[in-house]
């Protein structure tokens, strides 16, 4: 959305605002960097100024899935307060007309001050039109673009993590035995929940299947 708006809008001194949480791999990194080449400006990082592993620490707990506090903490609600000091402004979305059940934030009973466009829904681009706008702009997404220690990450993405970054899989593993709860659920998870024993499992059981999830990476009909 954003280089494509660049390139229709050249002369709009448009805001290009990232949220990270300080746990992103070093591919999303690179990402950004790659993106402020393309669009040619500097991306606004905006921050609470403390990062996920200290939002952890600050809480004594850790997200799962009953209890997603990073999002609206290290996102949401800094945000809208950076968002007070542009107004009156617009807020670009980036979803998709593919994605009609997701509806953004709220910001309806802001009036004039601020206006809140999906120019992806008005150029009625689905997943097939950006990866294939992506793909003419040289541009690939990274395989993961969430936290490294995500709670919402398949079986498969923990392997890669233990595999490729043992000092980020040290890391979550402390906070689990920090706060003594888990990011993976007992109850919801076959393989053991806690990271020390996930790890045993890798070691002994060898890399899980990789599941065919439905992640936005593929069009459908395309196949790009
Ligand atoms: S990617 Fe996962 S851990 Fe990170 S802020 Fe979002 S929900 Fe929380």
């Amino acid at each position: 959305m954003a280089l494509r708006l660049r390139e229709i809008e050249p002369d709009t001194d448009f805001r290009f605002v990232i949220t990270p949480t300080g746990a992103e791999l070093p591919p999303m990194e690179a990402h950004w960097r790659k993106l402020e080449g393309l669009l040619g400006k500097p991306l606004t990082v905006v921050s609470p100024g403390y990062s996920l592993m200290d939002l952890c620490r600050k809480q004594k707990m850790i997200p799962n899935f009953r209890a997603r506090f990073c999002t609206r903490m290290l996102k949401i609600i800094p945000y809208l307060a950076w968002l007070q000091n542009q107004f009156p402004a617009v807020s670009y979305v980036g979803l998709r007309a593919d994605e009609e059940g997701r509806t953004g934030m709220e910001t309806d009973d802001l009036g004039l001050l601020l206006q809140t466009r999906f120019p992806l829904r008005e150029w009625g681009w689905g997943i097939c039109e950006v990866l294939g706008y992506l793909d003419k702009r040289g541009v690939t997404v990274p395989d993961r673009t969430d936290c490294d220690r995500c709670y919402h990450q398949t079986l498969h993405e923990w392997w890669v993590l233990w595999r490729e970054y043992p000092e980020r899989w040290a890391s979550a593993v402390e906070d689990e035995e920090r706060t003594r709860h888990t990011y993976r659920s007992e109850q919801r998870d076959t393989w053991p929940a806690s990271l020390r024993e996930l790890a045993k499992a890798f070691e002994e059981r060898g890399e899980p299947k990789q599941r065919n999830r439905d992640r936005d990476t593929e069009c459908k009909a395309c196949r790009i």
